[in-house]
């Protein structure tokens, strides 16, 4: 999407460790404007699939997954953050392992929000290995729901994450895939 990948090109800043930092509009301060449009273009990508459910995860997911069930006019679920791992109860959970903090956390949902028979659509702000995706997956495991798809805003398609999603059979639409960065330059897969 060229809106997208043109304010990656502009404001996107690279850390060490393959962190690309776009603080100024989806990761700290939000533009609503760009936000809804991706809303809107995950639900033109993912209308067939007929999701009645959006799951994203905290915290930078909320906006995208938001603008996406606006358009859809589908209800989105939030998985929940959590440092320790055994205080849920009776919630559906995961670990996941944090690309950029490179710690695990466990991430929740409560069974209410999820059933047997959903058609869920997970949205992130970014896909790198993958780690996010699957704590989601499995969440929907659990529930005896479906994923019908994932809608990713940045996928580094240089880490492995997207082309073991896609063949393990999961529909991964991203709306910029980066091809190779470093200080000097972004450039982006067709
Ligand atoms: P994965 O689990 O696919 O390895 O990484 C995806 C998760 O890590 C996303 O939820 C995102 O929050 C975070 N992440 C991974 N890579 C980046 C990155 O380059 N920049 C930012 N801002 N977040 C990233």
């Amino acid at each position: 999407m060229k809106l997208l990948e043109d304010r990656i090109k502009s404001e996107g800043r690279i850390l060490p460790g393959n962190v690309l930092k776009v603080s100024s509009f989806l990761n700290h301060q939000l533009d609503p404007t760009l936000i809804m449009e991706l809303g809107k273009e995950f639900a033109r990508l993912f209308e067939k699939e007929a999701p009645n459910k959006i799951l994203t995860i905290e915290t930078s997911g909320i906006p995208i997954a938001f603008a996406t069930g606006a358009a859809l006019k589908i209800p989105v679920i939030f998985a929940k953050k959590h440092k320790t791992s055994n205080i849920f109860g009776d919630a559906y959970n995961s670990v996941v392992h944090s690309y950029t903090h490179g710690c695990d956390y466990t991430v929740i949902v409560e069974r209410e929000f999820l059933n047997q028979g959903d058609r869920v659509l997970l949205i992130d702000d970014f896909l790198a290995n993958g780690k996010a995706l699957d704590g989601l997956l499995e969440i929907v495991e659990q529930a005896g729901a479906k994923a019908v798809g994932a809608g990713i805003a940045i996928e580094k398609g240089f880490q492995e994450g997207g082309a073991r999603l896609r063949s393990n059979g999961l529909k991964v639409e991203s709306l910029a895939i980066i091809d190779h960065m470093d200080e000097n330059s972004i450039t982006f897969l067709e």
